[in-house]
C-alpha cells in the first residue's frame, strides 16, 4: 500500500536550531555579546506559560540569552505599552516577543504596533507584514517561515505548483501566501476560509495543501490529490481516555487516511509545531546581527 513520506519536523527543527547555535557561537567568538530575547507574558494561561518555557529553553540551548517578564493579568494596557517602550529603547535587547493571547482588556494590535519593527522577532508588527507583502527584508512570522523551511529542506519544488492554504489568520494563512508567491518560490496560491464554497474540490486540486484552521478532521482523504504535499498546522485537543492526561493532540487533517494518498505529510505533533520555535531562534539571531 502507498504511504506518504513523513516530513519530520522534529528532525528538521533540530537541524535549524543546531545551525543557529553554530552561528551564535561564531558571533560571540568574534566578540559580540550573545543575542538577547525578551519575552513578555501577561496573565496565567497555563498553555502560554508552557509555550514560553519551551521558547526560553530552546533559546538557551542555541546560546541565546533572555528573560521572561511575567505580569499579572491585571496589568493595564498603558503599563504594558510603557514596558514595550523600555524594551525598545534598551540596546541590550535584540528581540521582543509578546506572548499571545493577551488578557481581553489589552488590545493586542495596539501592543504589537508599539514594538520596534526591528525587534519584532515574531513578525507580527504591521510594518513587518507590509515588508513581507512588498518583498522587503523584515521579520517573517515564525509558523509560516517554519512551513517554508519544512518544504525547502525536504527538497520539494514549489515553482509553478498550485498551493491551497486553508485559513486566513494574520499569524499563519495570510503571511504564508506571500511566502509561497514570492520570486524563487513561485507557487500559484488559492486561499480558502470559513466562507469558501466547494472547499473539497479546491483542496483536491492542490499540489501543496496547507491546513491552518483548528478543526480536527476537516481535511479528509477525499480532499487530497494523490501525491500532494500536505502540511497540517492545526493543533487540536481531542478527548482520549486511554491517555493519562485525558486527551491527545491532533491536526486538521485525518492523518491516518491522508497518509495513504498524500506524497508528503507532516504529523501532529512533530510537524510544524517544532519549527515555530526554531524559526524564532533564527529570527532572534538575525535581529542581533542586523542591529550591528
Ligand atoms: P485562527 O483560529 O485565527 O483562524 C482559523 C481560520 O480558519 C480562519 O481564517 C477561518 O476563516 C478558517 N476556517 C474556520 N472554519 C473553516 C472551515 N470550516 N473551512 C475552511 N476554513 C475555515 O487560525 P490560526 O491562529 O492560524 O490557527 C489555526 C490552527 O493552527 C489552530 O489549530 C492553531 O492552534 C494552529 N497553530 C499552530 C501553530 C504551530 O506552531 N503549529 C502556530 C499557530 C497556529
Amino acid at each position: 500500500m502507498h504511504e506518504a513520506n513523513i516530513i519530520d519536523g522534529r528532525a528538521i527543527a533540530r537541524t535549524v536550531r543546531d545551525e543557529v547555535r553554530t552561528k551564535v557561537d561564531a558571533w560571540t567568538t568574534r566578540g559580540h555579546r550573545p543575542p538577547y530575547l525578551a519575552v513578555v507574558l501577561v496573565g496565567n494561561n497555563p498553555a502560554s506559560a508552557s509555550y514560553v518555557r519551551g521558547k526560553m529553553r530552546a533559546s538557551a540551548q542555541a546560546g541565546i540569552a533572555g528573560d521572561t517578564l511575567t505580569f499579572a493579568s491585571s496589568l493595564t494596557e498603558s503599563a504594558l505599552l510603557g514596558i514595550i517602550d523600555q524594551l525598545n529603547a534598551d540596546p541590550g535587547v535584540d528581540g521582543i516577543l509578546v506572548q499571545l493571547p493577551l488578557p481581553r482588556h489589552i488590545r493586542a494590535q495596539r501592543i504589537l504596533a508599539r514594538l520596534s519593527p526591528d525587534k519584532d522577532v515574531d513578525g507580527l508588527h504591521v510594518v513587518n507584514a507590509g515588508r513581507l507583502a512588498t518583498g522587503q527584508r523584515g521579520f517573517v512570522p515564525c509558523t509560516p517561515a517554519g512551513i517554508m523551511a519544512l518544504i525547502d529542506r525536504s527538497g520539494i519544488s514549489t515553482s509553478g505548483k498550485h498551493a491551497v492554504v486553508v485559513g486566513r489568520s494574520n499569524l499563519v494563512g495570510k503571511p504564508l501566501i506571500h511566502l509561497l508567491i514570492r520570486k524563487g518560490t513561485d507557487a500559484t496560491v488559492t486561499l480558502c476560509h470559513s466562507q469558501t464554497r466547494n472547499l473539497a474540490r479546491i483542496c483536491r486540486d492542490a499540489e501543496i495543501l496547507v491546513a491552518a484552521v483548528g478543526r480536527p478532521g476537516l481535511i479528509t482523504q477525499e480532499m487530497i490529490r494523490p501525491g500532494a504535499v500536505v502540511i497540517d498546522v492545526g493543533i487540536n485537543r481531542v478527548d482520549d481516555p486511554s491517555r493519562t492526561r485525558g486527551y491527545r493532540l491532533v491536526g486538521d487533517v485525518d492523518y491516518e487516511n491522508a497518509r495513504a494518498v498524500a506524497g508528503w505529510i507532516t504529523p501532529v505533533p512533530g510537524g510544524v509545531g517544532p519549527m515555530t520555535i526554531a524559526m524564532l531562534l533564527s529570527n532572534t539571531f538575525l535581529a542581533a546581527q542586523r542591529s550591528h
